[in-house]
This record gives C-alpha cells, structure tokens and sequence, in this order.
C-alpha cells in the first residue's frame, strides 16, 4: 500500500465514512501540543470540569460518590474537587459495571474491552467512540513525534491474544490493510520464528515496529548473533513493560535506530511517551489526567515517585476517574527542549507489586535485580518469583560465560540487602516462560492476595487474552 496514498486519501476517506472523527481529533491533538504549559493545563483543567459535572449528573456510581463526599453538582465547577473522591480499583469497576455506564449513553455506541490479568485482577470495562476516536488520533500525534506520518507501514511484535485475534478475522484484516499494518506474535520465540518474523518483516518494510522490551530485545539478540537486518525500520517503541537500559542497547545496535519509550495500557491508551529529543515521556495531559500520589494519597512533588492514578477524558460512556492503575512513576520538573507544552514524566518504574519482600523490611523492585544479574556474567536472562517472605526462587538462562562461583556472588549480594537468612535458589532453565498476555516478568511475588494469583489462576484456566 503506498503510504502517500494511504494518508492523504484512503485513510481520510474511511474515518470520514465510518464517522469515526478520528481525522478532527488528530487536528486538534496536533494543535494542542504548541499551546504553552499553562494553556495545555487549563484546557485539561476545563475538560476534567466537563467530565466531573457529566458524571454526578448521568452516572449513579459517582452520583453516589460525589454525594458520600459531601460534594453538589456547583462543587464540580473546581478541578481541585476531583481529590475529594476515593481512588477507583479494578475489582469496584468489576462490580459495579452497570451504574457506571452513563445512562444518557453520551459518547455513542460503547465498546466492551477487557484486560488479561497480567497486570492485576483482570478488568472489564466499556469504552465509548468518542474516546475510542481520541485514543487513536493521539497515538497518530504520538508517533509523528518519531518521524512516522500517517499511513507509514508498521509491525507490532505483540503478545495480547485478544489483540492478534480481533486482528485476525475478516475486520480485523480490513483495519490492518487501511492502517498499513502487520502483526506478529511474541508467543513463540524459537530460531525459526524469529529467522521467519525478519523475512516477514524485511519483505513488509516498515517504518515503525511496536513491541514489549523482552521479545523485541529476543529478537535483537538473535539479529546481532545471526547477522540480519531490517533497514526499513527508522523507529521502535517499547511499551508496556519496564525498558531496561540493557535491553535498549542492544534493539538500538540490532536495529540501528532510537527506542522510545511509550507508557500506556488498555484501559487508556497512550498515557505518555517520549518525543524525537526522549528528554522524558509528554503526559497527553489533553487525553487524560494524571495523579502521582504518596500513601497518604496527596500529590508528590515532582522527581518523588509515588502511586500512578489515572482519569480519562475523553471517556464519557463509562467513565474512569482516579483509577488505580497499579504502576509507579515520578514527574519531572523539568520542560522537554521540544518546546511542547504537555508536562513530562521522568520514569515509570513498572508495577507497585513488582518487589521482592524480606522479613528485614527491605523492599527490592526490579532496578536492583536487573543492575545486580548484569554485574557479571552467568546469567542471560533471570526471573525471581517469592512465593514466602522467608526467601525466592530465581530462575535463569544461563550465560556460557559464567566464571565459577557466580551463584555464590550474587547469593551473598541478595542477603547483603535482605538479611543473611534470606533463602536464595537458583534454578538454570532452557527459557523464561512468558505471561498468558505474553509478556516477560522479572519479578513475580505471590506474597498475600497479590495480583499474580490472579494470572495464575487465569494461566490454569487457559484464559487468553
Ligand atoms: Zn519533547
């Protein structure tokens, strides 16, 4: 498909024809970006208004929240009302879907999603056209940051069945061919796939390749081993899971082009993401609201890390406000050079849930074991599951350059941190087994009623998706 075609007439032609209005929303996000910081905010500042004052008057579920916090419809004319109301959770929205959809049935049709579990107890939720129309455009704003236009063939290295399926039937193939676009699974990453995806990907030629960090950083290990290339490729974006230095470095020598960082997830869409300059992820501030809080649930200042907590919108249909997303992260104080008003974010450090415990109190997320297992040769990929406080399991792929006594390093560096009780096993396996959602965990704690229960759970049952 001739990408100049594509974005000029094709892909105009079958928004307008669908009506989906994606075209005025892609307007609008690329004029949004050059408004100054004060004037982006004070426009997100009226849309949370709108939304705030949408939900007390069509939605029963914040109708009653709104109301348990002492708060009337004229309250709502004060963006600051928003830290009135409690924070949502994935198992309230579960339970409550039918009074948190609109009873206006503002935003249009709604479109039942769903998430995996492999973040947290899985969620199922609604999103309206007007949000699923926002959604999109700001994902084209976002990748024209890179250098993608509209219409430039793109790949996705991508795990989410429910992604390749929906993909997959006869609409699916129509979506795919207006939006220039393949998909391959990250499921399977054998020698042979992986020799089969480059001459997939070589004889597509795109632009721009979307992936989880671990299948993308498979897959550039295995180019630079073999010697492949895909010189059509001018950008990646790792999404979805913590990017890891190590792994940035080795798809940017395999790929020879930038990695930039996106932060997003189903419930959403695109949160943030890095610019041509990645001086730090731009918050679509014009897209969604994000609160970065402490335990206490105030706001942190900026460069202090504290609980992500997200509001959509654009989302009128069904409503997300505050809603625990279940990842940390820290804003930054400073502006992108760019000279793009929307705020930036300095890191996102993954999942709250994604440290090992010790009975010493310490708390050790995934930077300490990624830094800890590069330290020095014998291990080639690792991933620590803590089924008791009392000690962990650390299962790895080992690295033929191993020198003896390794094990007994990095056992001694782990009760160094966690008190030398600490129980550490190593068990050398062929592969790091992937999510049901295929995506690849460091660090798996099974401590308590922690999410990772449920993608056990879901995992046995054979749910995919
Ligand atoms: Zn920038």
């Amino acid at each position: 498909m001739n990408p100049f075609l594509l974005r000029n007439i094709i892909f105009p032609l079958y928004h307008r024809m669908t009506g989906s209005g994606v075209m005025g929303r892609v307007r609008e996000l690329r004029r949004n970006q050059w408004l100054s910081r004060d004037e982006i905010l004070a426009l997100q500042k009226k849309k949370l208004c709108l939304l705030l004052r949408h939900a007390f008057e069509n939605v029963p579920f914040y109708r009653e929240r709104f109301t348990a916090a002492g708060l009337s419809v004229s309250d709502l004319d004060d963006p600051a009302a928003i830290s009135c109301l409690p924070l949502l959770t994935k198992k309230e929205i579960n339970e409550h879907q039918q009074i948190m959809l609109a009873e206006n049935k503002a935003g249009g049709r709604l479109i039942a999603n769903s998430t995996s579990g492999s973040t947290g107890e899985a969620l199922r939720f609604f999103t309206d056209m007007r949000s699923t129309a926002c959604r999109r455009a700001v994902a084209i704003r976002n990748q024209e940051w890179l250098g993608v236009k509209l219409g430039d063939p793109q790949a996705s290295l991508w795990g989410a069945a429910m992604d390749i399926k929906k993909l997959a039937n006869i609409r699916g193939r129509v979506h795919r061919w207006f939006n220039n676009y393949i998909i391959l699974s990250s499921y399977n990453l054998d020698p042979s796939s992986l020799r089969e995806y480059i001459v997939q990907l070589n004889r597509f030629a795109p632009v721009l390749l979307t992936s989880y960090p671990g299948p993308i950083a498979e897959l550039a290990g295995f180019m630079l081993s073999q010697g492949f290339q895909v010189p059509s490729v001018k950008a990646i974006i790792s999404s979805a899971e913590t990017l890891y230095p190590w792994q940035k470095e080795i798809v940017e020598r395999a790929f020879s082009c930038p990695v930039y960082n996106r932060y997003g997830c189903r419930e959403f869409g695109d949160i943030a993401h890095e610019c041509e300059r990645r001086e730090g992820l731009h918050v679509n501030v014009d897209r969604c609201l994000v609160e970065i809080l402490d335990p206490w649930g105030q706001a942190c200042a900026p460069r202090v890390s504290g609980e992500i907590v997200v509001t959509d919108l654009d989302n009128y249909g069904m409503p997300l406000i505050r809603y625990r997303i279940g990842d940390r992260g820290k804003f930054s104080d400073r502006s992108c050079s760019c000279g793009r008003g929307l705020p930036l974010m300095e890191e996102i450090e993954g999942r709250t849930l994604d440290v090992i415990r010790a009975p010493n109190g310490s708390a050790l997320g995934g930077t300490f074991w990624t830094l800890l297992f590069r330290s020095r040769p014998g291990i080639q990929s690792f991933q620590v599951v803590q089924e008791e406080i009392g000690g962990i399991i650390v299962k790895y792929v080992p690295d033929q350059s191993a020198a003896d006594g390794f094990l007994e390093y990095f056992t001694e560096k782990i009760q160094e941190k966690c008190g030398h009780d600490f129980r550490v096993d190593f068990q050398p396996v062929e592969r790091i087994e992937q999510t049901v959602s295929g995506k690849t965990r460091f660090i798996i704690s099974k401590l308590g009623n922690g999410p990772d229960a449920v993608e056990e759970k879901a995992t046995q049952k054979g749910i995919k998706g």
